[in-house]
Protein backbone atom coordinates (compact mmCIF):
# COMPACT_ATOMS: atom_id res chain seq x y z
CA UNK A 1 0.00 0.00 0.00
CA UNK A 2 0.96 3.38 -0.92
CA UNK A 3 -0.15 6.10 1.65
CA UNK A 4 -2.26 8.99 -0.25
CA UNK A 5 -0.12 11.75 1.95
CA UNK A 6 -1.15 14.60 0.10
CA UNK A 7 -0.38 16.73 2.97
CA UNK A 8 2.45 18.28 4.67
CA UNK A 9 6.40 16.74 4.23
CA UNK A 10 7.79 20.47 3.96
CA UNK A 11 6.23 22.17 6.12
CA UNK A 12 8.38 21.19 9.33
CA UNK A 13 11.29 23.30 7.96
CA UNK A 14 13.56 19.86 8.12
CA UNK A 15 16.05 21.00 5.44
CA UNK A 16 17.33 23.01 8.88
CA UNK A 17 17.30 20.13 10.96
CA UNK A 18 14.56 19.56 13.41
CA UNK A 19 16.43 20.73 16.78
CA UNK A 20 14.51 23.94 17.73
CA UNK A 21 17.26 25.96 20.42
CA UNK A 22 16.72 29.67 21.29
CA UNK A 23 14.46 30.18 18.24
CA UNK A 24 16.63 28.55 15.70
CA UNK A 25 15.94 25.43 13.68
CA UNK A 26 19.15 23.21 13.17
CA UNK A 27 20.67 19.87 12.69
CA UNK A 28 22.35 17.67 15.55
CA UNK A 29 25.85 18.58 15.73
CA UNK A 30 26.58 14.72 15.38
CA UNK A 31 25.42 14.60 11.80
CA UNK A 32 23.38 10.82 13.09
CA UNK A 33 20.05 10.45 12.22
CA UNK A 34 16.78 7.94 12.19
CA UNK A 35 14.34 7.40 9.45
CA UNK A 36 10.75 7.49 10.45
CA UNK A 37 8.95 4.71 8.32
CA UNK A 38 5.18 4.30 8.18
CA UNK A 39 3.27 1.88 10.71
CA UNK A 40 0.84 1.55 7.91
CA UNK A 41 2.92 0.99 4.71
CA UNK A 42 6.52 0.60 5.66
CA UNK A 43 7.28 3.58 3.72
CA UNK A 44 10.18 6.10 4.93
CA UNK A 45 8.77 9.53 5.43
CA UNK A 46 11.48 11.37 6.49
CA UNK A 47 14.99 11.33 8.08
CA UNK A 48 15.10 13.28 11.92
CA UNK A 49 18.11 14.60 13.49
CA UNK A 50 19.43 12.33 16.91
CA UNK A 51 20.28 15.36 19.69
CA UNK A 52 22.84 14.08 21.59
CA UNK A 53 24.70 15.88 24.86
CA UNK A 54 26.01 18.58 23.10
CA UNK A 55 22.76 19.63 21.71
CA UNK A 56 20.65 18.80 24.78
CA UNK A 57 22.66 21.32 26.55
CA UNK A 58 22.50 23.97 24.09
CA UNK A 59 18.56 23.13 24.24
CA UNK A 60 18.15 23.47 27.61
CA UNK A 61 20.98 26.51 28.23
CA UNK A 62 18.48 28.65 26.22
CA UNK A 63 15.21 27.01 28.47
CA UNK A 64 17.36 28.33 31.52
CA UNK A 65 18.63 31.68 30.09
CA UNK A 66 15.02 32.64 28.69
CA UNK A 67 13.69 31.92 32.49
CA UNK A 68 16.49 33.44 34.36
CA UNK A 69 16.53 36.75 32.83
CA UNK A 70 13.18 36.97 33.69
CA UNK A 71 11.13 38.55 31.25
CA UNK A 72 9.20 35.36 30.58
CA UNK A 73 8.36 34.35 33.94
CA UNK A 74 7.39 38.18 34.93
CA UNK A 75 5.22 38.88 31.71
CA UNK A 76 2.82 40.65 32.49
CA UNK A 77 -0.67 38.21 32.82
CA UNK A 78 -2.71 40.01 30.16
CA UNK A 79 -0.14 39.35 27.62
CA UNK A 80 0.29 35.82 28.89
CA UNK A 81 -3.45 35.06 28.53
CA UNK A 82 -3.67 36.68 24.89
CA UNK A 83 -1.02 34.92 24.05
CA UNK A 84 -2.35 31.32 25.35
CA UNK A 85 -5.30 31.89 23.43
CA UNK A 86 -3.92 33.13 20.32
CA UNK A 87 -1.87 29.66 20.00
CA UNK A 88 -5.50 27.74 21.05
CA UNK A 89 -6.53 29.53 17.60
CA UNK A 90 -3.86 29.06 15.60
CA UNK A 91 -4.08 25.47 16.25
CA UNK A 92 -7.74 25.27 15.37
CA UNK A 93 -6.50 27.06 11.91
CA UNK A 94 -4.20 24.89 11.39
CA UNK A 95 -5.74 21.46 12.04
CA UNK A 96 -6.29 20.25 8.81
CA UNK A 97 -2.50 20.17 8.34
CA UNK A 98 -1.73 18.87 12.15
CA UNK A 99 -4.38 16.03 11.30
CA UNK A 100 -1.91 14.93 8.41
CA UNK A 101 1.22 15.25 10.38
CA UNK A 102 -0.50 12.82 13.33
CA UNK A 103 -1.68 10.46 10.36
CA UNK A 104 2.30 10.42 8.51
CA UNK A 105 3.69 10.00 12.38
CA UNK A 106 1.43 7.24 13.81
CA UNK A 107 -0.99 6.62 11.05
CA UNK A 108 -4.35 7.75 13.34
CA UNK A 109 -6.12 8.01 10.27
CA UNK A 110 -8.16 11.89 9.72
CA UNK A 111 -11.95 10.04 10.25
CA UNK A 112 -10.64 9.76 14.14
CA UNK A 113 -8.76 12.82 14.75
CA UNK A 114 -12.00 14.49 15.74
CA UNK A 115 -12.27 12.19 18.95
CA UNK A 116 -10.56 13.83 22.16
CA UNK A 117 -7.59 12.35 22.90
CA UNK A 118 -6.20 12.51 18.91
CA UNK A 119 -7.77 15.70 18.07
CA UNK A 120 -6.37 19.19 17.76
CA UNK A 121 -9.32 20.51 19.03
CA UNK A 122 -8.69 19.14 22.36
CA UNK A 123 -5.37 20.27 22.39
CA UNK A 124 -6.80 23.90 21.78
CA UNK A 125 -9.40 23.83 24.54
CA UNK A 126 -6.54 23.03 26.80
CA UNK A 127 -4.42 26.12 26.14
CA UNK A 128 -7.68 28.14 26.69
CA UNK A 129 -8.16 26.42 29.80
CA UNK A 130 -4.70 26.99 31.18
CA UNK A 131 -5.17 30.74 30.15
CA UNK A 132 -7.35 31.03 32.20
CA UNK A 133 -5.21 30.07 35.06
CA UNK A 134 -2.74 32.59 34.92
CA UNK A 135 -3.91 35.78 36.76
CA UNK A 136 -5.10 33.22 39.32
CA UNK A 137 -1.84 32.24 40.64
CA UNK A 138 -2.57 33.53 43.93
CA UNK A 139 -1.68 32.29 47.39
CA UNK A 140 -2.57 32.84 50.92
CA UNK A 141 -2.21 35.68 53.88
CA UNK A 142 -2.42 34.08 57.16
CA UNK A 143 -2.10 35.73 60.56
CA UNK A 144 1.39 35.01 62.66
CA UNK A 145 0.82 31.98 64.77
CA UNK A 146 2.25 33.56 68.03
CA UNK A 147 0.82 36.63 67.90
CA UNK A 148 0.19 39.49 65.99
CA UNK A 149 3.97 40.84 65.26
CA UNK A 150 3.97 39.24 61.83
CA UNK A 151 1.79 37.85 58.58
CA UNK A 152 2.82 35.17 56.81
CA UNK A 153 1.92 35.20 52.66
CA UNK A 154 2.22 32.60 50.48
CA UNK A 155 3.65 33.00 46.64
CA UNK A 156 3.19 30.24 43.87
CA UNK A 157 6.11 30.94 41.25
CA UNK A 158 7.00 28.74 38.25
CA UNK A 159 9.29 26.31 38.77
CA UNK A 160 12.07 26.76 36.27
CA UNK A 161 13.40 24.60 33.58
CA UNK A 162 10.67 21.94 32.60
CA UNK A 163 11.58 18.64 30.38
CA UNK A 164 8.03 17.42 28.67
CA UNK A 165 8.96 14.06 27.12
CA UNK A 166 6.12 12.66 25.34
CA UNK A 167 4.55 9.06 23.68
CA UNK A 168 3.31 8.76 19.53
CA UNK A 169 0.06 8.05 20.42
CA UNK A 170 -1.61 11.06 21.19
CA UNK A 171 0.90 13.98 20.27
CA UNK A 172 -1.13 16.77 20.32
CA UNK A 173 -3.13 16.29 23.51
CA UNK A 174 -0.21 15.40 25.37
CA UNK A 175 1.80 18.36 24.53
CA UNK A 176 -0.74 20.45 25.38
CA UNK A 177 -1.33 18.92 28.83
CA UNK A 178 2.50 19.60 29.51
CA UNK A 179 2.92 22.84 27.64
CA UNK A 180 -0.24 24.61 28.47
CA UNK A 181 0.27 24.53 32.74
CA UNK A 182 4.28 25.08 32.09
CA UNK A 183 3.58 27.87 30.09
CA UNK A 184 1.00 29.20 31.69
CA UNK A 185 2.85 29.52 35.23
CA UNK A 186 5.81 30.77 33.74
CA UNK A 187 8.04 28.30 33.26
CA UNK A 188 10.41 27.78 30.18
CA UNK A 189 10.75 24.04 28.54
CA UNK A 190 12.45 21.85 26.55
CA UNK A 191 10.53 18.94 24.54
CA UNK A 192 11.59 16.00 23.33
CA UNK A 193 8.93 14.56 21.02
CA UNK A 194 8.85 10.60 20.62
CA UNK A 195 10.65 9.18 18.04
CA UNK A 196 7.45 7.85 16.62
CA UNK A 197 5.06 11.07 16.31
CA UNK A 198 7.77 13.88 15.63
CA UNK A 199 6.42 15.61 12.55
CA UNK A 200 3.03 16.86 14.57
CA UNK A 201 4.98 18.04 17.18
CA UNK A 202 7.51 20.01 15.57
CA UNK A 203 4.51 21.84 13.52
CA UNK A 204 2.93 22.40 17.57
CA UNK A 205 6.03 24.14 18.16
CA UNK A 206 6.40 26.16 15.01
CA UNK A 207 3.23 27.32 15.78
CA UNK A 208 4.37 28.55 19.36
CA UNK A 209 6.69 31.24 17.80
CA UNK A 210 4.32 32.14 15.05
CA UNK A 211 1.64 32.92 18.53
CA UNK A 212 4.59 35.51 19.97
CA UNK A 213 6.14 32.68 22.33
CA UNK A 214 9.78 34.33 22.71
CA UNK A 215 13.32 32.32 21.64
CA UNK A 216 14.23 30.24 24.10
CA UNK A 217 11.07 29.71 25.75
CA UNK A 218 10.21 26.35 24.30
CA UNK A 219 12.92 24.46 22.77
CA UNK A 220 13.36 21.03 20.92
CA UNK A 221 15.44 17.92 21.03
CA UNK A 222 14.60 15.18 18.62
CA UNK A 223 16.05 11.10 19.12
CA UNK A 224 15.09 8.23 21.06
CA UNK A 225 15.50 7.35 24.47
CA UNK A 226 18.81 7.06 24.12
CA UNK A 227 20.69 9.67 24.14
CA UNK A 228 18.25 12.29 23.35
CA UNK A 229 16.10 11.77 26.50
CA UNK A 230 18.48 9.85 28.86
CA UNK A 231 20.43 13.84 28.35
CA UNK A 232 17.49 15.54 29.40
CA UNK A 233 16.42 13.52 32.63
CA UNK A 234 20.26 13.59 34.10
CA UNK A 235 20.85 17.18 32.98
CA UNK A 236 21.30 19.11 36.15
CA UNK A 237 19.94 22.33 34.57
CA UNK A 238 16.58 20.61 34.61
CA UNK A 239 14.20 21.51 37.14
CA UNK A 240 11.11 19.47 36.79
CA UNK A 241 10.74 16.16 33.88
CA UNK A 242 7.01 16.20 32.86
CA UNK A 243 7.15 12.59 31.44
CA UNK A 244 3.95 10.04 29.56
CA UNK A 245 5.06 7.18 28.70
CA UNK A 246 5.55 3.25 29.93
CA UNK A 247 6.05 2.47 33.59
CA UNK A 248 9.68 1.17 33.02
CA UNK A 249 11.01 4.23 31.81
CA UNK A 250 8.90 6.34 34.18
CA UNK A 251 10.44 4.06 37.11
CA UNK A 252 13.86 4.76 35.40
CA UNK A 253 13.58 8.65 35.69
CA UNK A 254 12.38 8.78 39.23
CA UNK A 255 15.89 6.91 39.79
CA UNK A 256 17.67 9.44 37.04
CA UNK A 257 15.86 12.49 39.03
CA UNK A 258 17.60 11.91 42.55
CA UNK A 259 20.85 12.97 41.38
CA UNK A 260 19.49 16.58 41.67
CA UNK A 261 16.14 15.98 42.87
CA UNK A 262 14.13 17.18 40.11
CA UNK A 263 10.28 17.29 40.48
CA UNK A 264 8.94 14.45 38.91
CA UNK A 265 5.34 14.03 37.10
CA UNK A 266 4.52 10.83 35.43
CA UNK A 267 1.45 9.66 33.36
CA UNK A 268 2.03 6.07 33.29
CA UNK A 269 0.27 3.01 31.71
CA UNK A 270 -2.82 1.10 33.06
CA UNK A 271 -5.24 -1.78 32.72
CA UNK A 272 -8.25 -0.37 33.13
CA UNK A 273 -11.08 -2.56 34.14
CA UNK A 274 -14.91 -1.39 33.04
CA UNK A 275 -17.83 -3.06 35.61
CA UNK A 276 -20.77 -3.74 33.84
CA UNK A 277 -23.91 -5.10 35.98
CA UNK A 278 -26.96 -6.53 34.17
CA UNK A 279 -29.13 -3.63 35.20
CA UNK A 280 -26.59 -1.51 32.99
CA UNK A 281 -29.02 1.23 30.81
CA UNK A 282 -28.26 -0.57 27.90
CA UNK A 283 -25.66 -3.94 27.71
CA UNK A 284 -24.91 -3.92 23.97
CA UNK A 285 -23.80 0.26 24.31
CA UNK A 286 -21.62 -0.79 27.24
CA UNK A 287 -19.89 -3.42 25.55
CA UNK A 288 -19.58 -1.38 22.16
CA UNK A 289 -18.17 1.67 24.07
CA UNK A 290 -15.84 -0.76 25.78
CA UNK A 291 -14.49 -2.20 22.65
CA UNK A 292 -14.18 0.94 20.81
CA UNK A 293 -11.52 2.18 23.25
CA UNK A 294 -9.52 -0.90 22.51
CA UNK A 295 -9.71 -1.24 18.77
CA UNK A 296 -10.93 2.25 16.97
CA UNK A 297 -8.29 5.37 16.10
CA UNK A 298 -5.47 3.91 17.93
CA UNK A 299 -6.12 0.51 18.33
CA UNK A 300 -6.07 -0.12 22.05
CA UNK A 301 -2.73 1.98 22.06
CA UNK A 302 -4.25 4.00 24.53
CA UNK A 303 -2.93 4.39 28.33
CA UNK A 304 -6.96 4.50 29.36
CA UNK A 305 -8.08 1.89 27.03
CA UNK A 306 -10.74 -0.37 28.93
CA UNK A 307 -8.68 -3.52 28.71
CA UNK A 308 -10.51 -5.58 31.30
CA UNK A 309 -14.29 -5.85 30.98
CA UNK A 310 -15.52 -7.14 34.18
CA UNK A 311 -19.07 -8.07 33.59
CA UNK A 312 -22.00 -10.13 35.48
CA UNK A 313 -23.00 -13.25 34.42
CA UNK A 314 -26.43 -13.02 33.84
CA UNK A 315 -25.37 -11.06 30.74
CA UNK A 316 -21.80 -11.62 29.69
CA UNK A 317 -22.85 -13.49 26.82
CA UNK A 318 -25.13 -10.46 25.20
CA UNK A 319 -21.76 -8.74 26.08
CA UNK A 320 -19.40 -10.61 24.31
CA UNK A 321 -22.15 -10.80 21.07
CA UNK A 322 -22.23 -6.89 20.93
CA UNK A 323 -18.30 -6.00 21.67
CA UNK A 324 -18.01 -8.82 18.68
CA UNK A 325 -20.13 -6.63 16.58
CA UNK A 326 -17.65 -3.85 16.89
CA UNK A 327 -14.74 -5.53 16.31
CA UNK A 328 -16.06 -6.91 12.96
CA UNK A 329 -17.24 -2.92 12.25
CA UNK A 330 -13.13 -1.91 12.96
CA UNK A 331 -11.81 -0.74 9.42
CA UNK A 332 -7.87 -0.79 8.50
CA UNK A 333 -5.41 1.08 5.85
CA UNK A 334 -4.46 3.96 4.83
CA UNK A 335 -5.17 6.79 7.31
CA UNK A 336 -5.13 9.39 4.78
CA UNK A 337 -8.91 7.48 3.62
CA UNK A 338 -12.15 8.38 5.01
CA UNK A 339 -13.26 4.76 5.52
CA UNK A 340 -10.31 3.72 7.72
CA UNK A 341 -11.50 3.79 11.53
CA UNK A 342 -8.50 2.42 12.97
CA UNK A 343 -4.39 2.86 13.07
CA UNK A 344 -1.42 0.31 12.97
CA UNK A 345 0.30 -0.93 16.02
CA UNK A 346 2.99 1.26 16.20
CA UNK A 347 6.06 -0.77 14.75
CA UNK A 348 6.97 -4.08 14.42
CA UNK A 349 8.06 -4.37 18.04
CA UNK A 350 4.84 -3.96 19.33
CA UNK A 351 2.94 -5.81 16.93
CA UNK A 352 5.20 -8.82 17.92
CA UNK A 353 4.39 -7.91 21.47
CA UNK A 354 1.06 -8.13 20.79
CA UNK A 355 0.63 -11.23 18.70
CA UNK A 356 3.14 -12.65 21.31
CA UNK A 357 0.27 -12.16 24.30
CA UNK A 358 -2.57 -13.27 21.64
CA UNK A 359 -0.69 -16.53 21.96
CA UNK A 360 -0.10 -16.29 25.64
CA UNK A 361 -3.61 -15.91 26.06
CA UNK A 362 -4.63 -18.87 24.42
CA UNK A 363 -2.18 -21.28 26.07
CA UNK A 364 -3.17 -19.93 29.37
CA UNK A 365 -6.20 -21.18 28.85
CA UNK A 366 -8.44 -17.98 27.66
CA UNK A 367 -10.82 -19.00 24.26
CA UNK A 368 -10.13 -16.45 21.88
CA UNK A 369 -13.97 -15.53 20.64
CA UNK A 370 -12.91 -13.53 17.45
CA UNK A 371 -9.70 -12.08 16.02
CA UNK A 372 -5.80 -11.41 16.90
CA UNK A 373 -4.69 -12.52 13.52
CA UNK A 374 -2.96 -10.24 10.95
CA UNK A 375 -4.90 -9.02 7.45
CA UNK A 376 -3.49 -10.48 4.37
CA UNK A 377 -3.12 -8.79 1.07
CA UNK A 378 -2.06 -5.22 0.77
CA UNK A 379 -2.26 -4.63 4.73
CA UNK A 380 0.10 -7.51 5.37
CA UNK A 381 3.32 -4.30 4.99
CA UNK A 382 1.31 -2.70 7.98
CA UNK A 383 1.26 -3.79 11.40
CA UNK A 384 -2.47 -4.60 11.68
CA UNK A 385 -3.95 -7.21 14.31
CA UNK A 386 -7.58 -7.97 14.19
CA UNK A 387 -8.93 -6.75 17.17
CA UNK A 388 -9.68 -9.97 19.94
CA UNK A 389 -11.69 -10.74 22.34
CA UNK A 390 -10.83 -13.24 25.12
CA UNK A 391 -13.89 -14.83 27.06
CA UNK A 392 -13.69 -17.25 30.12
CA UNK A 393 -10.72 -15.17 31.24
CA UNK A 394 -9.29 -15.30 34.90
CA UNK A 395 -7.96 -12.36 36.25
CA UNK A 396 -4.76 -13.73 37.13
CA UNK A 397 -3.80 -14.64 33.33
CA UNK A 398 -0.78 -12.35 32.00
CA UNK A 399 -3.36 -10.84 29.31
CA UNK A 400 -5.78 -9.32 32.83
CA UNK A 401 -2.28 -8.37 34.18
CA UNK A 402 -0.05 -6.69 31.67
CA UNK A 403 -0.28 -3.75 29.64
CA UNK A 404 -0.87 -4.83 26.06
CA UNK A 405 -0.83 -2.06 24.50
CA UNK A 406 -3.09 -3.29 21.50
CA UNK A 407 -6.65 -4.30 20.42
CA UNK A 408 -7.03 -7.20 22.90
CA UNK A 409 -9.84 -7.30 25.26
CA UNK A 410 -9.81 -9.91 28.43
CA UNK A 411 -13.57 -10.34 29.52
CA UNK A 412 -14.28 -11.62 32.76
CA UNK A 413 -17.46 -12.82 34.58
CA UNK A 414 -18.38 -12.38 37.86
CA UNK A 415 -21.31 -13.00 40.55
CA UNK A 416 -21.82 -9.84 42.57
CA UNK A 417 -20.40 -6.33 43.20
CA UNK A 418 -18.00 -7.18 46.05
CA UNK A 419 -16.47 -9.73 43.21
CA UNK A 420 -16.50 -7.44 40.92
CA UNK A 421 -14.57 -4.33 43.19
CA UNK A 422 -12.62 -7.34 44.51
CA UNK A 423 -10.98 -8.06 40.52
CA UNK A 424 -11.19 -4.26 39.50
CA UNK A 425 -9.22 -2.95 42.36
CA UNK A 426 -6.43 -7.03 41.71
CA UNK A 427 -3.81 -4.72 39.69
CA UNK A 428 -0.75 -2.70 39.76
CA UNK A 429 -2.17 -0.14 37.99
CA UNK A 430 -5.00 2.64 38.44
CA UNK A 431 -5.78 4.78 35.90
CA UNK A 432 -9.75 4.69 34.62
CA UNK A 433 -12.12 2.38 35.28
CA UNK A 434 -16.08 2.07 33.81
CA UNK A 435 -18.62 1.61 35.53
CA UNK A 436 -22.48 0.44 33.85
CA UNK A 437 -25.38 0.42 35.80
CA UNK A 438 -29.08 2.12 37.35
CA UNK A 439 -28.34 1.76 40.58
CA UNK A 440 -27.49 5.19 41.91
CA UNK A 441 -26.00 3.90 45.43
CA UNK A 442 -24.11 1.96 43.73
CA UNK A 443 -22.65 4.39 41.60
CA UNK A 444 -21.73 6.51 44.87
CA UNK A 445 -20.40 2.83 46.40
CA UNK A 446 -18.17 1.76 43.68
CA UNK A 447 -16.87 5.41 42.70
CA UNK A 448 -15.44 5.34 46.26
CA UNK A 449 -14.45 1.51 46.30
CA UNK A 450 -12.35 1.40 42.68
CA UNK A 451 -8.55 2.56 43.42
CA UNK A 452 -8.56 4.80 39.48
CA UNK A 453 -7.63 8.33 38.73
CA UNK A 454 -11.00 8.96 36.39
CA UNK A 455 -14.29 6.93 36.68
CA UNK A 456 -16.84 6.77 33.86
CA UNK A 457 -20.33 6.02 34.36
CA UNK A 458 -22.42 4.99 31.88
CA UNK A 459 -19.84 5.84 29.83
CA UNK A 460 -16.06 7.23 29.44
CA UNK A 461 -15.15 10.97 28.86
CA UNK A 462 -11.90 13.37 29.48
CA UNK A 463 -12.42 16.74 29.59
CA UNK A 464 -8.96 19.93 29.32
CA UNK A 465 -10.90 21.07 33.24
CA UNK A 466 -10.50 18.15 35.09
CA UNK A 467 -7.79 16.43 36.91
CA UNK A 468 -6.41 12.96 34.90
CA UNK A 469 -3.67 10.86 36.28
CA UNK A 470 -3.30 7.57 38.02
CA UNK A 471 -3.41 5.52 40.91
CA UNK A 472 -0.75 2.91 42.30
CA UNK A 473 1.39 2.49 39.06
CA UNK A 474 0.15 4.36 36.51
CA UNK A 475 2.11 7.29 37.35
CA UNK A 476 2.18 10.47 39.96
CA UNK A 477 0.68 13.61 39.76
CA UNK A 478 -2.41 14.80 37.24
CA UNK A 479 -2.49 16.81 34.15
CA UNK A 480 -5.31 18.69 33.53
CA UNK A 481 -7.33 21.22 35.64
CA UNK A 482 -5.75 23.22 38.75
CA UNK A 483 -3.54 20.71 40.00
CA UNK A 484 -1.50 20.02 36.58
CA UNK A 485 -1.56 24.35 36.62
CA UNK A 486 0.37 23.98 40.42
CA UNK A 487 2.40 21.26 39.74
CA UNK A 488 4.38 23.68 37.34
CA UNK A 489 4.80 26.00 40.24
CA UNK A 490 6.99 25.93 43.63
CA UNK A 491 5.21 27.66 46.96
CA UNK A 492 6.73 30.48 48.88
CA UNK A 493 6.33 31.40 51.85
CA UNK A 494 7.34 35.39 53.19
CA UNK A 495 7.21 36.00 56.61
CA UNK A 496 5.78 39.57 57.21
CA UNK A 497 6.56 41.95 59.91
CA UNK A 498 3.06 44.28 61.01
P1 LIG B 1 7.97 4.90 26.15
O1 LIG B 1 8.13 4.89 27.63
O2 LIG B 1 8.68 3.86 25.37
O3 LIG B 1 8.49 6.30 25.55
C1 LIG B 1 7.94 7.53 25.99
C2 LIG B 1 8.98 8.62 25.76
O4 LIG B 1 10.09 8.38 26.60
C3 LIG B 1 9.52 8.68 24.33
O5 LIG B 1 9.71 10.03 23.96
C4 LIG B 1 10.85 7.97 24.46
O6 LIG B 1 11.79 8.34 23.48
C5 LIG B 1 11.28 8.43 25.84
N1 LIG B 1 12.29 7.57 26.47
C6 LIG B 1 12.51 6.25 26.27
N2 LIG B 1 13.56 5.86 27.02
C7 LIG B 1 13.99 6.94 27.71
C8 LIG B 1 15.05 7.17 28.63
N3 LIG B 1 15.87 6.19 29.02
N4 LIG B 1 15.20 8.40 29.15
C9 LIG B 1 14.37 9.41 28.78
N5 LIG B 1 13.38 9.27 27.89
C10 LIG B 1 13.18 8.04 27.37
O7 LIG B 1 6.41 4.90 25.87
P2 LIG B 1 5.65 4.92 24.47
O8 LIG B 1 5.79 3.57 23.83
O9 LIG B 1 6.03 6.12 23.69
O10 LIG B 1 4.14 5.12 24.96
C11 LIG B 1 3.37 4.06 25.43
C12 LIG B 1 3.23 4.13 26.93
O11 LIG B 1 2.78 5.41 27.32
C13 LIG B 1 2.17 3.16 27.43
O12 LIG B 1 2.61 2.51 28.59
C14 LIG B 1 1.00 4.07 27.74
O13 LIG B 1 0.09 3.55 28.68
C15 LIG B 1 1.67 5.31 28.21
N6 LIG B 1 0.80 6.49 28.07
C16 LIG B 1 0.27 7.04 29.20
C17 LIG B 1 -0.61 8.13 29.11
C18 LIG B 1 -1.20 8.76 30.35
O14 LIG B 1 -1.70 9.88 30.25
N7 LIG B 1 -1.19 8.11 31.49
C19 LIG B 1 -0.90 8.65 27.85
C20 LIG B 1 -0.34 8.07 26.72
C21 LIG B 1 0.53 6.98 26.85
Amino acid sequence: MTLTLQPHRDVVGLSDGSLLVDGQWRAASSGRSWTHQHPASGESLASFPIAEQVDVDAAVGAARKAFDDGSWPHMRAGERIRLLHRYGQLLRDNADQLRGLQAMDNGVPLSFAGVYATSVGAAADVFDHHAGWVDKLGGQTLPGYQGGEHLAMTLREPIGVVAAILPWNAPFLLFAQKLAPALAAGCTVVVKPSEFATFSVLRMVELLGEAGVPDGVVNVVTGPGEPTGEALINHPQVDKVSFTGSREIGKHIVRASAGTLKRVSLELGGKSPTIVFPDAPDVGLAAMTTMGTVTMGVSGQACVAHTRALVHRDVYDQFIAAAQGMAAAVTYGDPFDAGVLASPLINEKQLNKVLGYIDKGRAEGARLVCGGERPDGELSAGNFVRPAIFAEVDNSMTIAREEIFGPVLSVIAFDDEDEAVRLANDTEYGLGAGLYTSDVKRVFRLSRALRAGTIGVNGFQIEPHVPFGGYKQSGIGREGGQSAFESYTELKTVMLPV
